[in-house]
């Protein structure tokens, strides 16, 4: 289902195969939680280049599994031909505090529609993205937030093999649904050895690395990611949750990481953030007011060919829905031009030159 395609010092480029087309790697997903990448139409998005998306397991369960499961699944409810990962939501549970306790069966929250206590267990999890029919699932793991103590590391690492085996168990891959798990074990490298062949054991389609990007250095995620990265079966594709500034992007790519999401360029975009490559501008200040050029010179997306910074300028000061829109346009196409350019470098053995090129300013 993964194949490789060229590698150079270690970082790699290949296509994994799903059941609703193939995805060249390195790639970006934009998130799309709650079945829509804010602001934008499918159409919208499939114009940033992006082919694959990931939506939100427990979100969606919690609001709309049942139309979804009438529509046929996630791709036909929203309206996306293309490929979708779906996350489990457990560390949204957590993040945002559903009033959360974790057990052994999974995590009881309470549902917040009617204050009764619930358990999101692994194997609830794989039903509803059994339901969604998304391309790629995720298990439900446990993610210990980045100041939790040695014990508690300990203890969620073990947890996650606990819940990865009854994942796989519970999985129905009748649509050709991936499976992939999740590597925990903190900053720990001992511990993320021990989690990544814990779970290379049970043997998943992919293996995504967890726990990082939620607050620690960047120093130690790029120190974490250098030791974790070479323990992963390089026959298979490695996702790396949460990353996608475009620097962070290139970091974990020579480390070989293949697949990638997060909520950085659609964020930003909502907060006037624009990524360029001479590094982020906010279009709010007060020196765009009249300057006639695109956001980027040389971009080829709807929102640079047709508008100039002066006019996003005025719609964020405006407080226009429309800049929301027009800036998330150019941020992740942004994102998937700089990805696309990655994918070239390392098919051509170019990527250390296009490292040196591009590090200053992404
Ligand atoms: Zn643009």
């Amino acid at each position: 289902m993964f194949k490789l395609i060229a590698e150079e010092n270690g970082a790699r480029t290949g296509e994994l195969k799903t059941a609703h087309g193939t995805i060249t790697t390195p790639a970006f997903m934009p998130v799309a939680t709650k079945a829509t990448v804010k602001t934008l139409n499918t159409q919208e998005l499939k114009e940033t280049q992006t082919d694959t998306i990931i939506a939100n397991a427990f979100h969606l369960y919690i609001t709309a599994l049942e139309a979804i499961r009438d529509a046929g699944g996630l791709h036909n409810f929203m309206n996306w031909n293309e490929k979708i990962f779906t996350d489990s939501g457990g560390f949204q549970i957590i993040r945002k505090d559903f009033k959360f306790k974790i057990t052994e069966n999974g995590i009881e929250y309470t549902d917040p529609k009617n204050g009764e206590k619930q358990t999101y267990t692994p194997e609830l999890c794989m039903k509803i993205q059994d339901d969604l029919g998304s391309d790629v699932a995720m298990v439900l793991d446990h993610c210990p937030p980045h100041n939790a103590t040695p014990d508690e590391v300990i203890e969620a690492t073990n947890r996650t093999t606990r819940w990865a085996e009854r994942s796989k168990k519970a999985h129905n891959p009748r649509k050709e649904q991936q499976l992939f798990a999740i590597i925990q074990g903190g900053t720990n490298p001992k511990l993320r050895e021990k989690s990544t062949h814990e779970l290379t054991e049970i043997d998943f389609d992919g293996y995504a690395i967890g726990g990082l990007s939620i607050g620690e250095t960047k120093e130690l995620m790029q120190k974490t990611l250098r030791y974790t990265t070479p323990l992963l079966p390089s026959e298979k594709p490695r996702y790396l949750m949460g990353v996608g500034s475009t620097r962070e992007l290139l970091n974990a790519i020579t480390t070989g990481i293949d697949i990638f999401d997060s909520t950085y360029p659609t964020r930003n975009a909502r907060h006037a953030s624009i990524t360029t490559r001479d590094g982020r501008i906010n279009i709010t200040r007060q020196k765009y007011k009249n300057d006639q050029r695109p956001l980027e010179e040389d971009c080829n997306c709807y929102t640079c060919q047709h508008h100039t910074r002066a006019y996003l300028h005025h719609l964020f000061k405006q407080k226009e829905l429309l800049a929301l829109r027009l800036a998330t346009i150019h941020n992740i196409h942004h994102t998937q031009k700089f990805i696309q350019k990655i994918q070239t470098a390392i098919r051509e053995g170019e990527l250390q030159r296009f490292r040196e090129d591009n590090e200053k300013n992404c």
